[in-house]
């Protein structure tokens, strides 16, 4: 069988540049937890303080392969940082698993002490749920090993690995799976949650090529799930989020794939928004599976409001061009930047104006229909700021060829997904960031159906309704793998 490994010493360079974290936390240095000389201060799962014996904490840095640190420790700051500047917090130990036995320790460590546990994949969730104060952060950000069977057409993804890890071992071999379009994004969260990304009308979501995981469960024991294996947990995962375990391997489903092709941005000044976005509407629903196309609208640092279709054909560049066409006719284009071109120019032309450190906010709706009076409250409600963004994740096509109930992921008959995103980088912004995102929302909710969790800054006290038709289901999984709710920091289901 032809495997190629995709494994941490291959990448070190490159991810060590991004992260430096990594590079500074790789040898055991005190302060950690196996050198720990006092009990310490943390927060039990309902907010309480409590004490973390000085044995139980020495005991746990003894047993793990990887480092748990504490604060002071040189690496414990990068570490405990995620993507969104505005979630500073401070765990009482960082456990930066290295494999499934770490894992399983840093799981039974915090369920016996009744610790708050943040689990840490890639570290993008906007509302900072892959952090803490004074719980245990697990981190996964080393774990990020892949392993592709290129006859079979799979791979094995360690759950801390980023997106651009899993592209690249893909691409590498001539395969790929849906990813979505900011490169470091960590594949746990995003797959969990659902997984839009530029190839999703011909793939489905990330969760529609989803074959299988191993998940660690709230009782430390790891489970191998699919279709045919433990399929109510399989299915809860496919959109149920971080809710029913720590998924070290996602095994995914790959397709035979020619990076170059037909994409880029097509962008009009903003006073001809009106004109483009009436055409999309009536054009779009009849667009070919191939045809990837995600309108937005934003405000150039300079000030110049734009209106962009992004593009990402995956077929024959003949008939994409012609299928094009039309778009390409409407106004007056400032900049026609779609050619042939490697996929991976897309999928990381946002990293870095979506750096880590921003302080952000954002909020989604998913839209069933690109209607006349959703342009019209598009144009009326743009907020022309360099701050703030309104963007597209369109869908349909293989999306609803599942079922609302086929997966945990609910909203298969949405055509897109709208996203108000806000980002600034001086804390004295965050009200006037926060307040500019929820107008907006605001203006347009009665076009929404559901919002998409995974780009949601507040789901409380939503999330029942948001799950739809599926909740109960999930609730009750929920209840049989997590009774006691350790996998709290998410959009939390209750267990039954
Ligand atoms: C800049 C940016 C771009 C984005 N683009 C897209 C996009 O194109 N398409 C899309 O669908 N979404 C997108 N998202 C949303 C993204 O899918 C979510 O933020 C997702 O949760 C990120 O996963 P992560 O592992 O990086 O996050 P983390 O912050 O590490 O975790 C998010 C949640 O998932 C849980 N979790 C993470 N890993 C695991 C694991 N291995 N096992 C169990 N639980 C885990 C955490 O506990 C937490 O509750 C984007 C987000 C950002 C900030």
């Amino acid at each position: 069988m032809n495997r190629r490994k995709f494994c941490r010493t291959a990448v070190a360079a490159g991810v060590a540049a991004s992260y430096p974290l990594l590079s500074a936390c790789s040898r055991k240095e005190p302060p950690v937890a196996s050198a720990v000389d006092t009990s310490i201060r943390g927060i039990s799962l309902d907010g309480a303080e409590i004490e973390l014996e000085k044995a139980a904490i020495k005991e746990l840095g003894d047993a793990m392969t990887g480092p748990v640190m504490l604060s002071g420790h040189p690496g414990y700051d990068g570490a405990r940082k995620i993507w969104n500047g505005m979630h500073d917090k401070r765990p009482a130990l960082i456990a930066r698993c290295q494999n499934n036995q770490d894992v399983r320790h840093a799981v039974d460590f915090a369920r016996d002490n009744s610790l708050l546990l943040a689990v840490r994949g890639g570290g993008h969730s906007w509302p900072g749920k892959s952090t803490c104060d004074g719980g245990l952060m697990l981190d996964l950000a080393e774990m990020i090993n892949i392993d592709v069977d290129v006859e079979g057409q799979t791979a094995w993804c360690e759950g801390g690995a980023l997106l651009g890890h899993l592209d690249d071992a893909t691409l590498a071999e001539g395969l790929v799976t849906t990813a979505g379009v900011v490169s470091h994004t960590g594949v746990g969260g995003f797959t969990l949650g659902g997984g839009f990304g530029r190839l999703n009308r011909l793939y489905g979501l990330t969760i529609d090529n989803l074959i299988g995981a191993e998940i660690i469960t709230a009782d430390g024991q790891v489970r191998m799930v699919s279709a045919d294996n433990e399929p109510d947990l399989f299915w809860a995962i496919r959109g149920g989020g971080g809710n029913f375990g720590v998924v070290s391997r996602f095994h995914y489903q790959l397709h035979p794939f020619k990076r170059e092709l037909l994409s880029g941005m097509l962008v009009w000044p903003v006073a001809q928004a009106r004109e483009v976005l009436e055409f999309y509407a009536e054009w779009s629903p009849g667009l070919s599976r191939e045809m990837y196309t995600g309108p937005a609208m934003v405000t150039m640092p300079d000030g110049t409001g734009v209106m962009a279709v992004e593009v990402v054909y995956n077929g024959d560049p003949v008939a994409g061009e012609k299928e094009l066409a039309p778009l390409r006719a409407i106004g007056t284009l400032i900049d026609d930047g779609v050619k042939m071109q490697d996929y991976k120019v897309m999928q990381t032309q946002e990293d870095a104006a979506l750096a880590h450190g921003v302080r952000s906010y954002a909020k989604n709706g998913m839209i069933k229909e690109f209607t006349q009076g959703l342009v019209n409250d598009m144009i009326d409600a743009f907020i022309n700021d360099p701050r703030a963004g309104i963007f597209t994740h369109t869908c349909g096509g293989a999306v609803k060829d599942h079922a609302e109930t086929d997966t945990a992921f609910p909203h298969r008959n949405a055509e897109s997904m709208i996203v108000y995103f806000t980002g600034w980088a001086d804390a004295a912004e965050d009200e006037e960031g926060k307040a500019m995102c929820k107008q907006w929302h605001a203006a347009l909710e009665s076009h929404h159906g559901g919002y998409y969790d995974n780009i949601e800054q507040e789901t409380a006290g939503t999330v029942t309704s948001n799950y739809g038709p599926n909740f109960a289901r999930l609730a009750d999984i929920k209840g049989q793998v997590d009774a006691g709710n350790l996998f709290r920091l998410n959009s939390n289901i209750k267990p039954a």
